[in-house]
């Protein structure tokens, strides 16, 4: 039993060899993505409500491996910030998402999710008004995604950085709402615009869940304060009629609407919603 538990410890530490490995090579590939260009861009419509008109769409970067196919941005943005390359990634996706955004009819606007190494540098008010002005688009139309996490362990720069931005007229949205220390006494001092209401409270509404009557609390309480509410991860008419009926959300983004998509397939979508 002795050596069979030895045989399996073995089996382990050749496993674990084999994924760090795996791990190296990922980001040796990844690095040469960030430098020749292997990485794109999609994006995903947030709708008013009633699903009659698109405000803005959020970016969101993809990475098609050579030999693996499609990487979640998860998996290769966490290796991006253990490389220290992620600023890299978000310079690119503000230029990319300027661009196609200064595409798109009206005023829809574009919402860039920024890593928590962002926040900790004042190079990112640079970068992003050169994206803004290299593209010719108005910061109103820029919305930025930071984290609750990401607000939190970086509170103090963060701050700054924020404050910077929004006084320039870009939006500031707190992403995955209600999955961090969500306390919205510390939000009412947060340069924030907007939350994003994470997909778990979506999962499995009702109008008894508990989960449901959270929710309505943290809209009622977001009204209060005078934020904007996105509702994210909407993906059945059910869930979309429940949050309808309890007016729980300003803009909603998920399947329910669209899935992300390149910015050539949405611009016939945004065309014929304008002209409605
Ligand atoms: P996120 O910012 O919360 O983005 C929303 C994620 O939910 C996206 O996953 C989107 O495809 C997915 N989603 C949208 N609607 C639905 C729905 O109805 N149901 C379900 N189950 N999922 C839905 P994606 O594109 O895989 O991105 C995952 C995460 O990777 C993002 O979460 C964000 O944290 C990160 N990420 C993506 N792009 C970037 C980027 O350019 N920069 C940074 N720093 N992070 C990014
Ligand atoms: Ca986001
Ligand atoms: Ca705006
Ligand atoms: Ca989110």
């Amino acid at each position: 039993a002795k050596s069979r538990a030895k045989g399996s410890c073995v089996a382990f530490e050749q496993e674990m060899d084999a994924r760090y490995v795996e791990r190296q090579k990922l980001k040796v590939d990844l690095g040469e993505a960030v430098e020749q260009g292997g990485l794109h861009v999609v994006y995903q419509p947030m709708y008013k409500p009633n699903g009659t008109r698109i405000e803005c769409c959020e970016a969101l970067v993809r990475w098609v491996h050579p030999e693996r196919g499609s990487i979640p941005p998860n998996v290769f943005i966490q290796i991006a910030e253990e490389m220290g390359i992620v600023s890299e990634i978000t310079r690119f996706v503000l230029q990319q998402a300027c661009a196609d955004c200064a595409s798109w009819p009206g005023d829809i606007g574009v919402s860039v999710n920024l890593s928590v190494q962002d926040l900790r540098n004042e190079n990112i008010l640079d970068v992003v008004s050169d994206a803004l002005g290299e593209a010719g688009l108005p910061a109103s139309r820029l919305h930025l995604e930071v984290t609750e996490g990401s607000l939190l362990a970086e509170m103090g720069v963060a701050r700054s950085i924020l404050t910077h931005l929004r006084s320039r007229g870009v939006t500031i949205a707190i992403d995955d709402f209600g999955t961090g220390f969500s306390s919205l006494s510390y939000l009412d001092n947060l340069p924030v615009d907007v939350i994003k209401i994470d997909r778990s409270f979506v999962r499995n509404i009702s109008e008894e869940a508990r989960g449901f009557r959270l929710l309505r609390g943290i809209v009622h309480l977001s009204r209060e304060l005078d934020l904007r509410i996105v509702v994210e991860g909407v993906e059945t008419e059910e869930q979309l009629m429940l949050l309808n009926k309890y007016q729980c959300a300003d803009l909603i983004q998920g399947y329910v609407f669209s899935v992300p998509l390149p910015s050539k397939s949405l611009l016939g979508l945004m065309e014929a919603l304008a002209s409605k």
